[in-house]
């Protein structure tokens, strides 16, 4: 009798739950269709000494050309860009003959490409490609204005790059930090960091924030894989790990809770988005460098972020290898993996500029439904924030979006009393249908040079 009792209130409790679990419940997915997880690998430029590296690396990642490296990938990977290199700027005049200062600069010599010759007003000679990629979105992020020792970067060379920038009708959204503590012109709250502080001389965060900047990167890393991603117990431990870590490090602020994103207020009360970058997933190769990649994010780790149904972005410095072919077949074999789960329709592989703009769109996103008869209405109203305003999106600001939405209704999806286009998909794992604002990818220029 007993056992009968409780095969019944089994039965129960499980007509009970498929009540609860609504599947005709409309409801925004976390990921663009089909998805499971989003990653971009943000690479900065630095140690990319040529025009020629620079364009056999992203032909690899961006066509499905045949490169030094084999069939190319395909993928929208992006790429971080310099205006200016203070360090080639001072070389050049050195073999002149000149007599030039001697200016410290941290790490290794770095002579890497930049949009002007060096510091000059003059265009470097490859300049025109440098351009093409960020009118098609490869290069997606500044990092900074360029390499500079201690007083190096001005004011000026600020205002002459942002005019430059409104000339071209050119727009970049992420702004990501570099160098030592000589680059003055960076932006956050360590103490060396000038860029936002109005009482220093290389204040330029008045001039840089209103062409568009909307992400910054302060310097924070993580171990943990997969952002917003389901709980696990293993990210728990690394978050702790690295509050523990921070007690130590007094010169920034970072928070713990393995969120990609958080609003951040500048020195001069502007008010930008800063994300996190993963860098490995235990400690061992801390140095974000191509030779380590597939410690970094190989198979494993990659696994680890589609289960878990996390965000990514992965730091690292694809140009950081002076040898040639530049690329260690297991960083290829690292990329490859990716690019096989891009194609399983698991993971998400976009720029840094586009998968911040989804993730903060997708969760600012204010929208609701209405039922007519038959008839379904997803209706949007605003992206809302505290970095953007309040503002009607377009399909542009929109893409990717995807609502589940339950069976045989007619859908209409509204934004500003107007129907716009969407695509119906199939079920997904979690079994429901959905409709989803179509995706762009980027087209790659025709910028020659490329084998
Ligand atoms: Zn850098």
């Amino acid at each position: 009798m007993k056992h009968y009792f409780f095969i019944v209130l089994i039965i129960f409790i499980s007509v009970g739950l498929a009540g609860c679990s609504d599947n005709d419940a409309v409801t925004l997915r976390k990921f663009p269709y089909p998805y499971k997880a989003a990653l971009t690998i943000c690479s900065d430029i630095d140690g990319t000494e040529s025009i020629g590296k620079f364009l056999e690396i992203q032909g690899l990642l961006n066509t499905t050309r045949e490169t030094t490296y084999g069939r190319g990938l395909g993928l929208d990977i992006g790429n971080t860009f310099w205006f200016y290199n203070q360090q080639y700027e001072l070389h050049k005049r050195r073999l002149a003959g000149d007599s030039v200062p001697d200016v410290f600069f941290s790490g290794e010599v770095d002579f890497g490409i930049s949009i002007f010759d060096g510091t000059s007003d003059t265009l470097s000679t490859y300049a025109p490609v440098i351009l093409a990629l960020i009118r098609a979105g490869y290069l997606d992020c500044l990092h900074t204005y360029g390499n500079f020792g201690v007083g190096g970067f001005t004011r000026d060379l600020a205002t002459r790059s942002v005019e430059f920038l409104a000339n071209e009708s050119l727009k970049v959204d992420v702004w990501i930090n570099h160098g030592g503590n000589e680059n003055e012109q960076k932006v956050g709250d360590a103490p060396w960091y000038l860029g936002d502080n109005q009482e220093t001389d290389v204040y330029h965060t008045d001039l840089t924030i209103p062409t568009g900047i909307k992400f910054l990167w302060r310097g924070q890393r993580t171990h943990c894989i997969g952002q917003n991603g389901e709980f696990s117990v293993v990210n728990l431990a690394k978050r702790f790990y690295e509050y523990i870590q921070d007690l130590f490090y007094t010169a920034q602020r970072f928070p713990h809770d393995n969120k990609l994103v958080h609003v951040y207020e500048l020195d001069d009360g502007q008010k930008v988005f800063e994300f996190v970058r993963f860098i490995n997933p235990w400690g061992k190769y801390s140095i974000p460098r191509e030779p380590y990649i597939i410690h970094q994010l190989g198979p494993k780790q990659v696994d680890e972020l589609i289960e878990n149904h996390g965000y990514l972005v992965f730091y690292t410095h694809l140009g950081v290898n002076q040898r040639p072919p530049f690329l260690h077949d297991s960083t290829i074999d690292a990329l490859r993996y990716i690019k096989k789960r891009f194609d399983q329709d698991d993971l998400l592989v976009t720029t840094t500029s586009k998968l911040l703009n989804y993730y903060v769109h997708h969760k600012y996103l204010f929208w609701r439904t209405k039922q007519r008869a038959e008839s379904l209405f997803v209706i949007i109203d605003s992206i809302a924030n505290e970095v953007e305003g309040s503002f009607v999106p377009d399909a542009n600001d929109l893409q990717g979006m995807t609502f589940y939405i339950p069976k045989d209704l007619t859908t209409m999806l509204m934004v500003n009393g107007q129907p716009v286009s969407y695509i119906r998909n199939s079920r997904d794992e979690a079994g429901r249908e959905s409709i989803s604002i179509p995706w762009q990818t980027l087209t790659f220029p025709n910028v020659g040079c490329l084998k």
